[in-house]
């Protein structure tokens, strides 16, 4: 008897533990070209967390021609951001029909103040936050050239107009650049060289997620 509820007792308290431990979710930062995706599959991969890239969101949508696909486009063509309500309404379903996750990396999101704080108004309804910021630091002539080269196979346009990658940037510095202050005053900010190898690179980015 004293066995049966030593072992119910044990269930409860793993399950505990390994539900908060679990849900360790992370914002992959930096400018475009930084990398970001290519680590979230690696990172996805190793620690099992799914990562949500808004941008692929949105390319998905446009290549189904969804009207959600359609507002998006406008402003992609361009190098603008998206406004605020549509992409964290989409980021938001994303994270529901996602909810078996044990984590998120969230690559692309969130680009402005207002989404960081829709994030984390969103997560602390779960009873959960954010557990840092990485952000993987480039210089812009290694973003221009790294975005030239993924244009000439991505097919993405935004990618193959050096115009157009100059806005991005200034948008990201502009807008979202602010998003790694705002983290930071609650301690979670954290910076990384961006430039090396692939593998380089990831094995920071596990030192930085393992120390969490
Ligand atoms: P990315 O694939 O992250 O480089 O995003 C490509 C484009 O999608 C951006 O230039 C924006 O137009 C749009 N986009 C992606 N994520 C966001 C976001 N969090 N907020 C607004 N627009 C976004």
């Amino acid at each position: 008897m004293i066995a049966f509820i030593k072992n119910i007792l044990s269930k409860i308290f793993t399950f505990g533990n390994q539900h908060t431990q679990m849900r360790k979710h992370i914002i992959l930062f930096g400018p475009p070209g930084s990398g970001k995706g290519t680590q979230a599959k690696q990172l996805e991969e190793k620690y099992g967390l799914v990562q949500i890239s808004t941008g692929d969101l949105f390319r998905y949508e446009m290549g189904n021609d969804t009207p959600l696909g359609l507002k998006a486009k406008e402003y992609m063509a361009k190098g603008e951001l998206v406004p605020d309500e549509v992409t964290v309404g989409m980021l938001k379903n994303k994270v529901n029909q996602t909810s078996e996750a044990k984590g998120f990396i969230f690559d692309g999101f969130p680009r402005t103040i207002n989404q960081a704080e829709a994030l984390d108004e969103f997560l602390q309804t779960k009873d959960e936050s954010v557990a840092a910021l990485i952000a993987l630091e480039v210089d812009d002539d290694e973003i221009v050239n790294r975005l030239l080269e993924r244009g000439k196979t991505s097919g993405r346009a935004d990618d193959s107009d050096e115009s157009i990658i100059r806005n991005r940037i200034n948008i990201y510095k502009q807008e979202t650049s602010p998003v790694y202050k705002f983290y930071d005053k609650k301690s979670k900010s954290k910076t990384l060289n961006g430039i090396g190898s692939i593998d380089i690179i990831f094995n920071r980015l596990c030192d930085e997620i393992e120390a969490l």
